[in-house]
């Protein structure tokens, strides 16, 4: 395919820190250093913050709170509309620092922060929604909504995007009137530092938006701070139900949103040039690392020549500029033993992606690399079929008809995303509704919700309720107030007298 314009990786060390009060801090915890996946370098450094900075940091965000709370919307969407045009200009700068971070190339590093833009764009546009309502229920009295602000916030990253995913609750979160307190990934944190100096520029008040680097220890204390008041978690399922119960047992709100194993149903009367594409750019797209990744291709009965497209699509990626790195060593490792591990249950490989490396870009030998992969005759129930391996490969279970591909995709515990390729619509309905996910594609390989819509899976990948963007995220991040007002006696007596 196409050469893309490869990354620009820092050539020297990234000094990372904690974002205080508007200003960078250093903490005083742990050194952790941040390994570019393109070269196996050090691009960056930072400390760990310690329970007393988590704490300092919090309380300086409640006082700031309280200030912003005061701010009318419209007030505080003005610092949302700076912010845009501050990500505009900066755009491919930041696009280059978290594709250097995260393993992304230089095009899919563009794209996420863009998608987080369409995020700040409905923030945005929340100032001329209908976020309340008023009804007169009884004579002389009314009831009203009023949509406020739920206090200070956290949200805690995972690696894969380090802006994208951010970038779903920052802008909501803000305009609503909360602070906000960010733990990113200790493997991408380098991109925090841009987002946090851009909303300064933007104009927003210090304090309210405090950005804690660190691990596990940082996440607890965060949690346990009794000034925070909800908080979102996006990663993997283990530590995703982790966060969920911690905060939960403290009585506080918790979206917590986890890992998957997303299933394309891939249907004979499918156009084989869409299946094709879609397909192999659903699995190969970021290297695999993204949770709405095609990673179980259910091909129902005759699909041989959709099979041979994917092939020949994925088979054309050069690794380096078409597709990017794989976060770390020990997960390319963990890639290469999966895939021995199908291959010993009975998998046939169709493409081995293992001896694959990055062509034409000497600085990349040190990278961490591994090509598509596409098994077949893979069998339900086995790794391949119902681990979620996080990398750019593809397992076949070869089915019967639909209900077999479904009754196989409703038996994984994980319920992000599934995909249906027809050309006909009453077998796409019935996909739709028999499919135990969250989110649902029809010719589509990656089904992500675009704004207004929401963002969110079911079962083992989303542990609390309603979703992380859009519509259905309003109310997890801020507090419905509901106000009864009678201004005089009236005449008639009711129960509200
Ligand atoms: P991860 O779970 O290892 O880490 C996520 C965050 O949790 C990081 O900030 C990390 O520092 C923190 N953390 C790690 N261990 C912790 C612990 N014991 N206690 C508290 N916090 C801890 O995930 P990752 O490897 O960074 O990201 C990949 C995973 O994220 C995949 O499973 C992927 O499917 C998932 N993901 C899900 C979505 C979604 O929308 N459902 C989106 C992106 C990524």
């Amino acid at each position: 395919m196409s050469s893309l314009s490869s990354v620009k990786i820092p050539s020297q060390i990234i000094k990372c820190h904690n974002f205080i009060n508007g200003d960078f801090v250093v903490g005083s915890g742990e050194k952790i250093q941040v390994i570019s996946p393109f070269n196996g370098k050090v691009i960056g450094e930072f400390s760990s913050s310690t329970k007393s900075e988590v704490d300092s940091a919090i309380a300086q965000a409640a006082s700031a709170q309280a200030l912003w709370a005061e701010v009318p919307m419209k007030e505080r969407t003005k610092v949302m509309f700076n912010f845009r045009t501050i990500l505009i200009r900066d755009l491919e700068e930041i696009a280059h620092l978290k594709s250097s971070e995260s393993g992304k190339n230089f095009e899919e590093g563009r794209a996420g922060l863009l998608k987080g833009i369409e995020v700040l764009e409905y923030a945005i546009a929340l100032q001329n929604m209908d976020l309340g309502g008023k009804v007169e229920v009884s004579r002389g009295v009314s009831c009203e909504y009023r949509r406020e602000p739920v206090g200070v916030v956290a949200n805690i990253t995972p690696f894969n995007f380090p802006a994208m995913v951010p970038m779903w609750t920052i802008p909501i979160a803000l305009t609503l009137g909360n602070a906000y307190i960010w733990k990113p990934s200790e493997k991408t944190p380098l991109t925090s530092m841009k987002i946090a100096i851009a909303l300064k520029e933007a104009g927003l008040p210090d304090g309210l938006f405090q950005v804690l680097q660190g691990t596990k220890e940082t996440v607890e204390a965060i949690i346990d701070h009794p000034a925070v008041k909800a908080i979102g978690f996006v990663g993997s399922t283990k530590i995703a139900k982790a966060v969920f119960d911690r905060g939960s047992l403290l009585g506080k709100r918790v979206l917590a949103l986890g890992g998957a194993k997303n299933h394309i149903v891939l249907l004979p009367d499918a156009n084989p040039d869409l299946a094709g594409v879609g397909i192999s750019d659903s699995f190969t797209g970021c290297a695999g690392q993204r949770c709405m990744a095609a990673s179980v291709l259910l091909a129902v009965g005759d699909v041989e020549t959709h099979i041979q497209k994917i092939i020949a699509r994925a088979s054309s990626l050069k690794l380096g500029s078409d597709m990017g790195a794989i976060i770390t060593k020990a997960q390319v490792n963990f890639l290469h033993a999966a895939i021995a591990k199908a291959e010993a249950a009975g998998a046939k490989i169709l493409l081995d992606g293992r001896k694959m490396k990055a062509e034409g870009i000497a600085e990349y030998a040190e990278g961490n690399w591994i090509g598509p992969t596409i098994l077949d005759n893979v069998q339900p129930g086995s790794e391949a079929a119902s681990v979620e391996l996080f990398g750019p490969i593809i397992s076949i279970i070869r089915c019967k008809d639909i209900s077999e591909a479904m009754k196989i995709e409703n038996s994984v515990r994980y319920g992000n995303a599934c995909s249906v390729f027809t050309s006909n619509g009453a077998l796409a309905e019935k996909v739709i509704k028999m499919a135990s996910t969250g989110m649902v594609g029809v010719n589509v390989g990656v089904p992500v919700p675009r704004e207004p819509f929401s963002f969110g899976g079911i079962n083992a990948s989303k542990f609390g309720h309603g979703d992380i963007t859009g519509q259905h995220s309003l109310d997890f991040w801020s507090n419905i107030k509901k106000v009864t007002v009678k201004w005089e006696k009236q005449n008639d007596n009711n129960w509200m007298s």
